[in-house]
C-alpha cells in the first residue's frame, strides 16, 4: 500500500494540459471541438530541423550525452544570444533540459527551498506557483490589473519584498496576457532587483513572437551585472515549433548552472540527444521559418481580438505578444448561458466546452478570476468557427 507524499499530494494536475487532454477525448468521441486550448503552435516543425535529427540518428548520435547537453548545442545558444542581445557569457553557463518547464523546476530547485518566498506577478502561467511549491518554497502573488497591461510595476516589486524573498518571477512576453514589458518598465524593475539582491528567473520563451512596435527584451542585459542575478529560460517550442521535442535551456551563474547540473544528473541524465542537434540547426539555421510564423500569429491575433471585441459583453486587451487573447467575460456572471448557470471562469469555460464545444482555458488557472484565455495557436478557419460557436454560447 502506499501514500501520497506530501510534496505530490500538494500538486495539482496542469490546467493547461488537461483542458487538452479534455479536448483530445473529446475528438476520441467523435465530436467536433473547437479547442483554444494549448499554447502549442500548429505548425510543423521546419523541414530543416527534422532533417538534422535525421541526420544525427544515422551519424549514430542516439547516446547518452553530457548530463547538460552537448558542448555544441551550449555554443549555438551563446552563439544566438550574443547575436541576438550581445549577451555575452560562457557556454559552460548554459544548460539544456527537457523543455523549458523542466529548465524552470531545475532552476527553482537549485535555488530555493522550505522557507523561501518567490514572488509572482498575476495573471501568471499556472506551472509557476505549483512549481514553486515542489521546492517547499512558498509563492507570494502580485497582482497586475488589464489597466497597467497586466504588468507589475517597479514599486509594486518593491513593496511585495520582505526578508524571506529570495526570487521573483518574470515573464515577457507573457502567459496568459500576452504583455511584453518595455525596455523602461523593465529598467525599472532591474534597478529594484539590483538593490535589494533579489535573483530573478526570467522566462523569455515567446521573446521571437512580438507584433507591432513591440520589442523583447533579455532581462539580464539590462544593468552591468545584473547577469550574476538571472537566470534566463527559453527554449525552441514556441519560436520553431518543437513542443514536442521537450529542448528548453537556462542560463546562469555558473555555480547557480552547477547546481541545476547536478540535480539533472540524478533526475532525467542528458536531455534527448537527437532533439539536441535539432535545436543547433534551428539556432544556426535559416531563420525565416520565425518570421513565417509570427507574421501568421500576427495575422491571427489581429483576427482574434477583432472578433471577440464586437462580442456582446467581451472586452479583449490588444496582446502585443506570445498567442494567447486573454479576455474579460464577467458580464456573464451570473447570467444563464444554454442551461447553465455562469459563476465564474471555471463555469463559464466548462459550459462553453460541453455546450458548443469551445475550449477555452480560465482566468482563475492563471490566478485571474473574471478571464478567460484563448490560444490563437490554431488555424484562421478554426478560429473563425470558434468564436462564431463563442458568439452562438453567449446568446444565452
Ligand atoms: N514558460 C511559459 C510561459 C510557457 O507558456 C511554457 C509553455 N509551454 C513553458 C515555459 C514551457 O515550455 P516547454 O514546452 O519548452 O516546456
Ligand atoms: N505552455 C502552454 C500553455 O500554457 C503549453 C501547455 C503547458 O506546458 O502547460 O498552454
Amino acid at each position: 500500500m502506499f501514500s501520497i507524499s506530501k510534496m505530490a499530494a500538494g500538486v495539482q494536475p496542469s490546467a493547461t494540459l488537461a483542458a487538452g487532454a479534455k479536448a483530445r477525448q473529446l475528438k476520441t468521441e467523435g465530436k467536433i471541438v473547437y479547442d483554444f486550448s494549448l499554447g502549442e503552435p500548429d505548425f510543423n516543425t521546419p523541414k530543416h530541423i527534422c532533417d538534422a535529427a535525421y541526420k544525427a540518428m544515422l551519424d549514430g548520435h542516439t547516446h547518452y550525452t553530457a548530463a547538460a547537453g552537448i558542448p555544441e548545442l551550449r555554443g549555438a545558444i551563446a552563439r544566438w544570444y550574443k547575436r541576438t542581445y550581445g549577451f555575452e557569457f560562457s557556454p559552460e553557463q548554459v544548460i539544456v533540459s527537457n523543455g523549458a518547464k523542466h529548465s524552470l523546476h531545475n532552476a527553482l530547485a537549485a535555488t530555493v527551498g522550505p522557507g523561501d518566498e518567490v514572488i509572482i506577478p498575476t495573471p501568471y502561467w499556472v506551472s509557476y506557483s505549483d512549481l514553486v511549491q515542489m521546492t517547499g518554497a512558498t509563492y507570494k502573488l502580485v497582482p497586475t490589473t488589464e489597466a497597467s497591461g497586466f504588468k507589475m510595476t517597479a514599486a509594486q516589486l518593491k513593496a511585495a519584498i520582505t526578508p524571506r524573498s529570495k526570487l521573483v518571477m518574470l515573464n515577457s512576453p507573457g502567459n496568459p496576457t500576452g504583455s511584453v514589458y518595455s525596455r523602461s518598465e523593465l529598467e525599472a524593475i532591474a534597478d529594484v532587483v539590483v538593490e535589494t539582491k533579489l535573483g530573478v528567473i526570467s522566462d523569455e520563451i515567446y521573446e521571437q513572437l512580438v507584433f507591432g512596435n513591440a520589442k523583447a527584451t533579455c532581462f539580464a542585459t539590462l544593468r552591468p551585472g545584473l547577469a550574476n542575478q538571472v537566470i534566463t529560460i527559453s527554449g525552441v517550442s514556441k519560436s520553431y515549433a518543437m513542443t514536442g521535442w521537450r529542448m528548453g535551456w537556462a542560463i546562469a551563474p555558473m555555480h547557480v548552472t552547477k547546481a541545476m547540473g547536478n540535480v539533472q544528473s540524478q533526475e532525467t541524465s542528458n536531455p534527448s540527444s537527437i532533439s539536441q542537434y535539432a535545436t543547433i540547426a534551428a539556432l544556426d539555421g535559416d531563420q525565416a521559418c520565425v518570421e513565417v510564423m509570427r507574421k501568421e500569429f500576427e495575422a491571427r491575433r489581429d483576427l482574434v481580438c477583432g472578433r471577440l471585441n464586437a462580442l456582446p459583453g467581451i472586452r479583449c486587451p490588444i496582446p502585443d505578444g506570445a498567442f494567447y487573447a486573454f479576455f474579460n467575460i464577467e458580464a456573464y456572471f451570473g447570467k444563464t448561458l444554454k442551461s447553465k448557470k455562469i459563476t465564474d471562469s471555471t463555469t463559464f469555460c466548462s459550459a462553453a466546452l460541453e455546450t458548443v464545444h469551445v475550449n477555452l482555458v480560465q482566468g482563475s488557472a492563471f490566478g485571474a478570476e473574471g478571464y478567460a484565455r484563448l490560444s490563437f495557436a490554431t488555424s484562421r478557419e478554426q478560429i473563425n468557427k470558434g468564436i462564431d460557436k463563442l458568439a452562438d454560447f453567449l446568446q444565452g
